[in-house]
């Protein structure tokens, strides 16, 4: 029997296999905590005072977020947001999940419904030019209506349970691409450069997926057992399981290095990346870098075709 490299008494359970280290479950979950509080502190993301939103889908990292946030920090003001994306089964699954979850951590809990409170849902994408990126669509929706609500609640940081293996693969693809200007905009703390931009924070940019998985199974939180059913083809998931099942295998440490090595080498690079200008939407009023933002122009043409 091997035993925990950390208290060395009780069996190990768990095998990082970036650090070669095998924990037992009791100091994994310490371990887990700490390093989350370590990343909070080094980026600064958290001022005592401020209220804090966090994005909960139903799924194991918002919910590992949300309940690591409440631990560590139990008189914060935090305020979950969840969004209702009407794809069928799925979101009804994580919204039932996630309602009784936070209100058993005693947390106010904000909801929106696409279907109910603007009329369409992501599956009105499914027969547009947009159909096959389907999960891009769902990004700017998810982006825009998560600030716009944080911004109207007057939150001042919106936490998201990017995890590390999501970011990798983000920085893995814009090498690929070459796409320097989403590249720049990579940070686990991403400033209000707008009256109507709520700052982000990713506390849990050092956390692997599988560390989520494991956090949030050992303390038996509730979280969604269903997938996307509209996930099939997702460019992310296809190369985190490249970078999972290929490159990891022969580099324990690569995610670590890869991301550690883009915020002391290249990042400070970016300091002075032009920022783009920032203009308010001529038809909702929020930031935009165009006349129309993204999700006016993407609605818009949904809601037509919803009428005719
Ligand atoms: Fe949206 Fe794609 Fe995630 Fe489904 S898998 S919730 S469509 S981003
Ligand atoms: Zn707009």
């Amino acid at each position: 029997m091997r035993l925990c490299h950390a208290c060395l008494s009780k069996p190990a359970e768990i095998f990082l296999d970036y650090s070669q280290r095998r924990l037992c479950i009791d100091c994994f979950l310490k371990y887990y905590e700490k390093k989350v509080k370590q990343t909070i502190d080094k980026y600064r993301m958290i001022k005592v005072g401020e209220k804090i939103g966090v994005a909960v889908s139903g799924g194991k990292d918002s919910t590992a977020l949300i309940y690591v946030l409440k631990k560590l920090y139990p008189s914060l003001n935090l305020v979950g947001i969840h969004l209702n994306l009407g794809i069928k089964e799925y979101s009804n699954h994580c919204n039932e999940i996630l309602r009784e979850f936070i209100k058993k951590l005693n947390i106010p809990l904000i909801e929106f419904n696409l279907l109910k409170q603007l009329g369409f849902s992501i599956h009105d994408f499914e027969g547009t030019e947009h159909g096959k990126k389907i999960c891009s669509i769902c990004g700017t929706i998810k982006r825009y209506l998560l600030n716009k609500i944080a911004y109207e609640e007057r939150i001042n940081k919106l936490a998201t349970g990017h995890n590390l293996d999501d970011i990798v693969e983000v920085i893995f693809n814009c090498y690929l691409q070459g796409d320097v200007t989403q590249l720049s905009r990579i940070s686990p703390i991403t400033p209000a450069n707008h009256p109507k931009l709520v700052a982000r924070i990713k506390p849990l940019c050092m956390m692997t997926e599988m560390e989520n998985l494991l956090y949030a199974s050992y303390l038996e939180l509730p979280f969604r057992s269903l997938s996307c059913p509209l996930s099939k083809g997702n460019r992310s998931l296809k190369q985190k399981r490249l970078i999972n099942e290929k490159i990891v295998q022969e580099i324990p440490t690569f995610k670590h290095m890869l991301f550690k090595s883009y915020l002391k080498r290249i990042a400070p690079y970016f300091k002075t990346y032009p920022n783009v200008e920032i203009f308010e939407c001529k038809y909702c009023g929020m930031p935009t870098s165009k006349d129309v933002c993204a999700f006016c122009r993407l609605t818009q043409r949904v809601k037509k075709l919803i009428v005719e």
